[in-house]
């Protein structure tokens, strides 16, 4: 199965922007390659509300 939020590690600057406006509360921060993670894929709305902040375009939903 394909993720529905894909995550680019080499643009993304773990600004946080992402983690913040989430309504459903799954991206978080990955402390160790200070990116932005997903904790549970099923959970996201889809509504792209992530891939429209982010100021790197490091997020796209499927
Ligand atoms: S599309 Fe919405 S629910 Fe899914 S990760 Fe982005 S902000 Fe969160
Ligand atoms: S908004 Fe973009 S650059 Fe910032 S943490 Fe989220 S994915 Fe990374």
């Amino acid at each position: 199965m394909n993720d529905i939020v894909s995550i680019n590690k080499e643009l993304c600057t773990g600004c946080g922007v992402c983690i913040k406006i989430c309504p459903q509360q799954i991206l978080y921060l990955d402390k160790e390659s200070n990116t932005c993670s997903v904790s549970d894929q099923t959970k996201c709305d889809k509504l792209r509300g992530c891939e429209r902040r982010c100021p790197a375009g490091a997020i796209r939903i499927n």
